[in-house]
Protein backbone atom coordinates (compact mmCIF):
# COMPACT_ATOMS: atom_id res chain seq x y z
CA UNK A 1 0.00 0.00 0.00
CA UNK A 2 1.39 3.53 -0.59
CA UNK A 3 -0.51 6.74 0.51
CA UNK A 4 0.93 9.94 -0.87
CA UNK A 5 1.73 12.18 1.95
CA UNK A 6 0.03 14.68 -0.03
CA UNK A 7 -2.98 13.05 1.13
CA UNK A 8 -2.62 12.99 5.05
CA UNK A 9 -0.69 16.87 4.70
CA UNK A 10 2.22 17.41 7.25
CA UNK A 11 -0.57 18.39 9.96
CA UNK A 12 -1.75 15.07 9.82
CA UNK A 13 1.09 13.29 8.86
CA UNK A 14 3.03 14.39 12.15
CA UNK A 15 -0.41 13.38 14.14
CA UNK A 16 -0.25 9.94 12.44
CA UNK A 17 3.73 9.19 13.10
CA UNK A 18 3.09 10.19 16.82
CA UNK A 19 0.41 9.01 17.64
CA UNK A 20 0.08 6.93 20.64
CA UNK A 21 3.21 8.47 22.08
CA UNK A 22 3.28 8.26 26.11
CA UNK A 23 5.89 10.25 27.96
CA UNK A 24 7.87 8.25 30.58
CA UNK A 25 10.34 10.82 31.73
CA UNK A 26 9.36 13.04 34.91
CA UNK A 27 11.36 15.77 33.01
CA UNK A 28 8.74 15.61 29.98
CA UNK A 29 6.12 17.73 31.07
CA UNK A 30 4.46 18.48 27.82
CA UNK A 31 5.36 16.85 24.20
CA UNK A 32 3.83 16.77 20.92
CA UNK A 33 0.76 19.21 20.54
CA UNK A 34 1.82 23.02 21.39
CA UNK A 35 4.02 25.31 19.82
CA UNK A 36 6.94 23.97 21.69
CA UNK A 37 7.31 21.42 24.05
CA UNK A 38 8.04 21.88 27.76
CA UNK A 39 10.51 20.29 29.56
CA UNK A 40 11.06 20.43 33.86
CA UNK A 41 14.38 19.73 35.08
CA UNK A 42 15.56 19.39 38.59
CA UNK A 43 17.96 22.07 39.73
CA UNK A 44 20.61 19.68 40.40
CA UNK A 45 21.39 18.45 37.09
CA UNK A 46 22.78 19.61 34.16
CA UNK A 47 21.29 19.62 31.04
CA UNK A 48 22.93 17.89 27.85
CA UNK A 49 21.76 18.85 24.35
CA UNK A 50 23.30 16.91 21.37
CA UNK A 51 22.26 17.18 17.21
CA UNK A 52 22.86 15.31 14.13
CA UNK A 53 22.09 15.63 10.46
CA UNK A 54 21.58 12.61 8.01
CA UNK A 55 21.35 13.40 4.91
CA UNK A 56 20.57 10.62 2.29
CA UNK A 57 23.83 9.76 -0.27
CA UNK A 58 26.04 11.50 2.47
CA UNK A 59 25.48 9.03 5.69
CA UNK A 60 22.94 6.17 4.48
CA UNK A 61 21.76 4.74 1.44
CA UNK A 62 18.42 3.27 1.18
CA UNK A 63 19.87 0.35 -1.31
CA UNK A 64 20.78 -1.29 1.58
CA UNK A 65 19.13 0.19 4.60
CA UNK A 66 15.87 -0.34 5.82
CA UNK A 67 14.05 2.96 7.05
CA UNK A 68 13.27 0.95 10.07
CA UNK A 69 17.17 0.51 10.75
CA UNK A 70 17.65 3.81 9.67
CA UNK A 71 14.84 5.74 12.04
CA UNK A 72 16.82 3.23 15.32
CA UNK A 73 20.01 4.12 14.20
CA UNK A 74 19.39 7.99 13.89
CA UNK A 75 18.07 8.04 17.45
CA UNK A 76 20.79 5.67 18.94
CA UNK A 77 23.78 7.40 17.88
CA UNK A 78 22.41 10.53 19.47
CA UNK A 79 21.94 8.86 22.61
CA UNK A 80 25.37 7.28 21.94
CA UNK A 81 26.70 11.09 22.83
CA UNK A 82 24.29 11.90 25.74
CA UNK A 83 25.99 8.82 27.45
CA UNK A 84 29.38 9.71 26.33
CA UNK A 85 28.68 12.65 28.63
CA UNK A 86 28.49 10.33 31.18
CA UNK A 87 24.42 11.59 31.01
CA UNK A 88 21.59 10.21 30.88
CA UNK A 89 19.13 10.75 27.66
CA UNK A 90 15.77 11.97 28.36
CA UNK A 91 13.82 13.28 24.85
CA UNK A 92 14.32 13.77 21.32
CA UNK A 93 12.56 16.26 18.37
CA UNK A 94 13.00 14.60 15.07
CA UNK A 95 12.93 17.02 11.92
CA UNK A 96 12.53 14.90 8.73
CA UNK A 97 12.74 16.50 4.90
CA UNK A 98 11.30 14.17 2.21
CA UNK A 99 10.47 13.97 -1.31
CA UNK A 100 7.88 12.64 -3.50
CA UNK A 101 9.45 9.40 -3.57
CA UNK A 102 8.67 8.93 0.00
CA UNK A 103 5.26 7.77 1.44
CA UNK A 104 3.67 7.73 4.28
CA UNK A 105 3.85 3.98 5.00
CA UNK A 106 7.78 4.77 4.43
CA UNK A 107 7.46 7.60 7.16
CA UNK A 108 5.75 5.30 9.35
CA UNK A 109 8.60 2.47 8.56
CA UNK A 110 10.99 5.14 9.50
CA UNK A 111 9.08 6.13 12.64
CA UNK A 112 8.63 3.27 14.19
CA UNK A 113 12.49 2.46 14.14
CA UNK A 114 12.55 5.97 16.17
CA UNK A 115 9.58 4.89 18.02
CA UNK A 116 11.30 1.24 19.17
CA UNK A 117 15.15 2.90 20.17
CA UNK A 118 13.19 5.22 22.58
CA UNK A 119 11.14 2.34 24.25
CA UNK A 120 14.17 0.50 24.52
CA UNK A 121 16.74 3.23 26.10
CA UNK A 122 13.31 5.06 27.41
CA UNK A 123 13.09 8.29 25.83
CA UNK A 124 10.20 10.33 24.89
CA UNK A 125 9.91 11.99 21.51
CA UNK A 126 8.78 15.44 22.34
CA UNK A 127 8.34 17.17 18.85
CA UNK A 128 9.65 17.82 15.59
CA UNK A 129 8.70 18.99 12.16
CA UNK A 130 8.51 17.72 8.62
CA UNK A 131 9.48 19.70 5.51
CA UNK A 132 9.42 18.59 2.02
CA UNK A 133 12.74 18.20 0.01
CA UNK A 134 13.62 18.05 -3.35
CA UNK A 135 16.29 15.80 -3.73
CA UNK A 136 15.89 12.76 -1.04
CA UNK A 137 15.51 12.31 2.51
CA UNK A 138 16.95 13.78 5.49
CA UNK A 139 17.06 13.18 9.52
CA UNK A 140 17.74 15.61 12.01
CA UNK A 141 17.46 14.25 15.75
CA UNK A 142 18.22 16.38 18.69
CA UNK A 143 18.29 14.77 21.89
CA UNK A 144 18.13 16.40 25.28
CA UNK A 145 19.76 14.32 28.28
CA UNK A 146 20.89 14.99 31.92
CA UNK A 147 23.54 14.79 34.13
CA UNK A 148 24.71 14.95 37.86
CA UNK A 149 26.44 18.64 38.26
CA UNK A 150 29.26 16.69 39.25
CA UNK A 151 29.26 13.78 37.14
CA UNK A 152 29.64 15.31 33.82
CA UNK A 153 32.53 13.99 31.83
CA UNK A 154 34.26 16.00 29.26
CA UNK A 155 36.87 15.35 26.75
CA UNK A 156 39.41 17.85 27.88
CA UNK A 157 40.07 15.76 31.31
CA UNK A 158 42.92 13.19 30.73
CA UNK A 159 45.77 13.20 32.83
CA UNK A 160 49.08 11.44 32.38
CA UNK A 161 49.35 8.17 33.54
CA UNK A 162 45.23 7.69 33.45
CA UNK A 163 44.55 4.32 32.22
CA UNK A 164 42.94 4.17 28.67
CA UNK A 165 39.74 1.61 28.32
CA UNK A 166 37.05 0.96 25.43
CA UNK A 167 34.14 -0.80 25.41
CA UNK A 168 33.07 -3.84 23.29
CA UNK A 169 34.82 -4.47 20.08
CA UNK A 170 36.26 -2.63 17.46
CA UNK A 171 35.80 -2.53 13.45
CA UNK A 172 32.79 -4.54 12.78
CA UNK A 173 30.04 -1.45 11.82
CA UNK A 174 32.65 -1.04 9.62
CA UNK A 175 33.17 -4.18 7.78
CA UNK A 176 29.55 -4.58 7.78
CA UNK A 177 29.56 -1.38 5.57
CA UNK A 178 31.92 -2.99 3.51
CA UNK A 179 29.85 -6.00 3.09
CA UNK A 180 26.62 -4.10 2.59
CA UNK A 181 28.75 -1.90 -0.35
CA UNK A 182 30.18 -5.21 -1.82
CA UNK A 183 25.84 -6.61 -1.74
CA UNK A 184 25.21 -3.37 -3.70
CA UNK A 185 27.85 -3.86 -6.87
CA UNK A 186 26.08 -7.74 -6.65
CA UNK A 187 22.53 -6.07 -6.91
CA UNK A 188 23.55 -3.83 -9.53
CA UNK A 189 25.24 -7.09 -11.58
CA UNK A 190 28.62 -5.03 -11.49
CA UNK A 191 30.38 -8.74 -9.63
CA UNK A 192 29.75 -11.62 -10.29
CA UNK A 193 29.79 -12.95 -6.71
CA UNK A 194 26.18 -14.40 -4.72
CA UNK A 195 25.45 -12.25 -1.99
CA UNK A 196 26.37 -14.65 1.30
CA UNK A 197 25.93 -13.08 4.78
CA UNK A 198 26.25 -16.38 7.31
CA UNK A 199 28.26 -16.21 9.80
CA UNK A 200 28.40 -12.51 9.21
CA UNK A 201 25.14 -11.38 11.02
CA UNK A 202 26.91 -9.45 13.94
CA UNK A 203 28.87 -7.03 11.25
CA UNK A 204 25.69 -6.06 9.71
CA UNK A 205 23.84 -5.71 12.77
CA UNK A 206 26.74 -3.31 13.95
CA UNK A 207 26.46 -1.72 11.29
CA UNK A 208 22.94 -1.70 10.53
CA UNK A 209 21.31 -1.84 14.03
CA UNK A 210 23.91 -0.05 16.38
CA UNK A 211 22.98 0.49 20.05
CA UNK A 212 24.18 2.87 22.34
CA UNK A 213 26.75 1.84 25.65
CA UNK A 214 24.06 2.79 28.48
CA UNK A 215 24.92 -0.33 30.62
CA UNK A 216 28.63 0.50 30.85
CA UNK A 217 27.76 4.34 31.46
CA UNK A 218 25.43 2.07 34.46
CA UNK A 219 28.29 0.10 35.74
CA UNK A 220 31.03 2.70 35.84
CA UNK A 221 27.85 4.39 38.33
CA UNK A 222 27.62 1.29 40.26
CA UNK A 223 31.26 1.00 40.91
CA UNK A 224 31.72 4.79 41.40
CA UNK A 225 33.74 5.61 38.78
CA UNK A 226 33.85 9.42 37.15
CA UNK A 227 36.41 9.03 34.11
CA UNK A 228 38.37 11.82 33.55
CA UNK A 229 37.21 12.05 29.68
CA UNK A 230 35.23 10.59 27.58
CA UNK A 231 33.73 10.34 24.10
CA UNK A 232 32.24 7.86 21.99
CA UNK A 233 33.64 6.14 18.72
CA UNK A 234 31.62 7.27 15.71
CA UNK A 235 35.14 8.55 13.73
CA UNK A 236 37.19 5.73 14.51
CA UNK A 237 39.25 5.20 17.36
CA UNK A 238 42.50 6.65 16.31
CA UNK A 239 40.64 9.88 15.49
CA UNK A 240 38.86 9.74 18.72
CA UNK A 241 42.28 9.43 21.00
CA UNK A 242 43.39 12.27 19.35
CA UNK A 243 40.34 14.76 20.06
CA UNK A 244 41.08 13.33 23.75
CA UNK A 245 44.99 14.35 23.73
CA UNK A 246 44.49 17.41 21.82
CA UNK A 247 41.90 18.66 24.17
CA UNK A 248 43.52 17.69 27.24
CA UNK A 249 46.86 18.75 26.47
CA UNK A 250 48.55 14.78 26.60
CA UNK A 251 50.28 12.41 24.74
CA UNK A 252 49.05 8.73 25.07
CA UNK A 253 50.33 4.79 24.08
CA UNK A 254 48.00 2.21 23.04
CA UNK A 255 48.65 -1.12 22.19
CA UNK A 256 47.64 -3.12 19.09
CA UNK A 257 47.41 -6.63 21.03
CA UNK A 258 44.93 -4.98 23.35
CA UNK A 259 42.21 -3.42 20.80
CA UNK A 260 39.36 -5.54 21.13
CA UNK A 261 38.38 -6.94 17.81
CA UNK A 262 35.53 -9.50 16.90
CA UNK A 263 36.70 -13.13 15.14
CA UNK A 264 34.05 -12.03 12.64
CA UNK A 265 35.64 -8.85 11.72
CA UNK A 266 38.98 -10.35 11.44
CA UNK A 267 37.67 -12.93 8.95
CA UNK A 268 36.28 -10.26 6.86
CA UNK A 269 39.05 -7.99 6.65
CA UNK A 270 41.62 -11.02 5.75
CA UNK A 271 38.39 -11.80 2.68
CA UNK A 272 38.67 -8.08 1.87
CA UNK A 273 42.81 -8.19 2.15
CA UNK A 274 42.04 -4.91 4.43
CA UNK A 275 44.73 -4.41 7.82
CA UNK A 276 42.66 -5.56 10.90
CA UNK A 277 44.21 -3.09 13.21
CA UNK A 278 43.73 0.16 10.40
CA UNK A 279 39.92 -1.46 10.29
CA UNK A 280 39.39 -1.45 13.98
CA UNK A 281 41.39 1.56 14.26
CA UNK A 282 40.00 4.19 11.72
CA UNK A 283 36.31 2.27 10.76
CA UNK A 284 34.15 4.18 12.62
CA UNK A 285 30.43 3.84 13.45
CA UNK A 286 31.41 1.34 16.45
CA UNK A 287 29.25 3.57 18.81
CA UNK A 288 31.42 1.82 21.46
CA UNK A 289 32.90 4.53 24.73
CA UNK A 290 36.46 5.52 24.85
CA UNK A 291 37.31 6.83 28.18
CA UNK A 292 40.22 7.45 30.73
CA UNK A 293 39.80 6.83 34.26
CA UNK A 294 43.43 7.21 37.13
CA UNK A 295 45.21 4.69 37.88
CA UNK A 296 43.53 3.66 41.08
CA UNK A 297 40.63 2.78 39.25
CA UNK A 298 42.93 -0.32 37.83
CA UNK A 299 41.57 -2.68 39.71
CA UNK A 300 38.03 -1.43 39.35
CA UNK A 301 37.90 -1.11 35.18
CA UNK A 302 40.15 -4.41 34.43
CA UNK A 303 37.31 -6.65 36.28
CA UNK A 304 34.45 -4.67 34.58
CA UNK A 305 32.81 -7.04 31.94
CA UNK A 306 32.95 -5.49 28.24
CA UNK A 307 35.74 -2.83 28.93
CA UNK A 308 39.57 -3.70 27.92
CA UNK A 309 42.56 -1.39 28.87
CA UNK A 310 44.15 -0.22 25.84
CA UNK A 311 46.99 1.94 27.33
CA UNK A 312 47.80 5.09 29.00
CA UNK A 313 47.78 8.48 28.94
CA UNK A 314 51.24 10.16 28.62
CA UNK A 315 53.27 13.72 28.36
CA UNK A 316 52.27 16.08 25.47
CA UNK A 317 55.98 15.92 24.32
CA UNK A 318 55.59 11.91 23.74
CA UNK A 319 52.73 12.75 20.77
CA UNK A 320 50.07 9.72 20.41
CA UNK A 321 51.42 6.74 19.20
CA UNK A 322 49.97 2.88 18.54
CA UNK A 323 52.47 0.09 19.91
CA UNK A 324 52.15 -2.88 17.43
CA UNK A 325 52.72 -6.37 18.25
CA UNK A 326 56.02 -6.50 17.31
CA UNK A 327 57.25 -3.12 19.56
CA UNK A 328 57.29 -0.54 16.87
CA UNK A 329 55.99 2.75 17.27
CA UNK A 330 53.22 4.43 14.83
CA UNK A 331 52.35 7.83 15.31
CA UNK A 332 48.25 7.91 15.24
CA UNK A 333 46.57 10.05 12.35
CA UNK A 334 42.97 10.82 12.40
CA UNK A 335 42.17 8.90 8.96
CA UNK A 336 38.65 9.05 10.48
CA UNK A 337 35.45 9.33 8.51
CA UNK A 338 34.99 12.91 7.69
CA UNK A 339 32.30 13.62 5.34
CA UNK A 340 33.20 17.69 5.27
CA UNK A 341 36.50 16.29 4.13
CA UNK A 342 35.40 14.72 1.22
CA UNK A 343 33.97 17.31 -0.54
CA UNK A 344 35.77 18.53 -3.57
MG1 LIG B 1 30.33 11.82 20.02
Amino acid sequence: MRTEIATLGEFGLIKRLTEGIKLENESSKYGVGDDAAVLSYPSEKEILVTTDLLMEGVHFDLTYVPLKHLGYKAAVVNFSDIYAMNGTPRQITVSLALSKRFSVEDMEELYAGIRLACQQYHVDVIGGDTSSSLTGLAISITCIGEADKDKVVYRNGAKETDLICVSGDLGAAYMGLQLLEREKTVLKGEKDIQPDFTGKEYLLERQLKPEARKDIIEKLAATNIVPTSMMDISDGLSSELMHICTQSNTGCRVYEEHIPIDYQTAVMAEEFNMNLTTCAMNGGEDYELLFTVPIADHEKVSQMEGVRLIGHITKPELGCALITRDGQEFELKAQGWNPLKEEK
